[in-house]
């Protein structure tokens, strides 16, 4: 299998690249395979090699793979890069979307001889597009938030609060193999499903409900990333109606997802049917993102994405909601792998409406 870090350099040479400082956390661990907290790995044709500092003494030889040689020093790693590794003349390109301005300038003044250019999309590109071993980590970290959601259906009652079921999925996910949460658990009933960020609050869950979970876990490094909605106890017209048209345009956009259409094909999908119904207003975010080692990564599924082509081993979500303000909202999120002809849904729960 290629490494990571020969796949990089076989893009910086495309690019004209001498080398690339990557600075961004979750792409040293995905290059180099370093989790610490505090890295810097810089790649070049000749070297690759991973800074950090004291604390991480031990843990950076125990992890690092793909060849990359771990450095630890006290020095800042704008004079590392300076005092040994990079020669006059070279172009390096920087990952300025994950920099300060304040490194930025230090580099610069470091790096005087060298030319810094930013490195745009060029790690993105490279973790865009999963491997097989990838999609599997994915799907089983999928896998775990389905078996959560069955596990919260099965213990919800009026009364709950909204932070205890929070509490209750993160504590699952862990016990079941997760690494972590991949973010901060959404779960908003009522009139807080109107929110499509809701974090859990201390509300308590009322009878005749709709509660949105949004959630997901790392597993080695990669994340899922799922919503539903459901109901505790009988739910209103509204929300039933609502939650019929938020399936169905979730439903078409599953169907519409394959290689070769771009990520606002997959967004009309869905737009279309909640437009048809009405609620078009009620819907205004994208319909989804690229997900893997980030939980919001490229491409994204949206109205303003004509340029980027779904690709197999791009892994999306596919989220349309409705949100009514004061009253009650549905998400319906899938994870999905994409496919020369379709794709793959990673996301195993059932999409039905639920009353529990
Ligand atoms: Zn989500
Ligand atoms: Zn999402």
């Amino acid at each position: 299998m290629t490494s990571r870090i020969t796949k990089l350099r076989q893009l910086l040479k495309a690019r004209s690249l001498d080398g690339i400082v990557v600075t961004y956390l979750p792409h040293v661990r995905y290059l180099c395979g370093f989790t610490g907290s505090a890295a810097v790995l810089l790649v070049t044709r000749k070297h690759a090699v991973c800074f950090s500092d004291f604390r991480y003494a031990e843990q950076l030889t125990a992890e690092l793979v793909n060849g990359v040689k771990g450095i630890i020093d006290t020095k800042t790693y704008e004079r590392m890069l300076a005092d040994r590794l990079v020669e006059p003349g070279m172009t390096i390109g920087i990952q300025d979307a994950a920099v300060t301005m304040a490194a930025f300038e230090d580099v610069k003044k470091r790096l005087r001889k060298v030319k810094l250019v930013s490195t745009g999309s060029l790690v993105t590109d490279l973790v865009m597009i999963k491997t097989p071993e990838e999609i599997a980590d994915i799907r089983k970290a999928a896998d775990i938030a389905a078996k959560v959601y069955r596990h919260i259906l099965g213990m919800v009652k009026p009364g709950m609060r909204e932070n205890e079921v929070a509490l209750e999925i993160g504590y699952m996910g862990r016990k079941l193999g997760a690494e972590g949460d991949a973010f901060g658990i959404i779960v908003a009933s009522g009139e807080r499903g109107a929110l499509p960020h809701g974090r859990a609050s201390t509300k308590k869950i009322r009878k005749g409900e709709l509660v949105t979970l949004d959630f997901g876990f790392t597993y080695n490094g990669l994340n899922s990333d799922m919503t539903r909605t459901f109901a505790v106890g009988t739910p209103g017209d509204e929300a039933r109606r609502i939650y019929d048209i938020v399936l169905e345009a979730q439903i078409k956009g599953v169907a519409a997802a394959r290689a070769g259409v771009t990520g606002k094909h997959v967004d009309d999908a869905c737009r279309d049917i909640i437009k048809a119904a009405g609620y078009g207003d009620q819907f205004g975010h994208s319909t989804g993102h690229g997900l893997g080692i980030d939980v919001h990564e490229m491409p994204r599924l949206s109205f303003v994405n004509s340029d980027t082509k779904l690709q197999p081993g791009m892994v999306v979500t596919v989220e349309p909601g409705i949100y009514i303000p004061g009253r009650c909202g549905v998400r319906i999120e899938d994870d999905i792998a994409i496919t020369a002809d379709g794709c793959d849904v990673l996301t195993s729960s059932p999409k039905k409406l639920i009353v529990v």
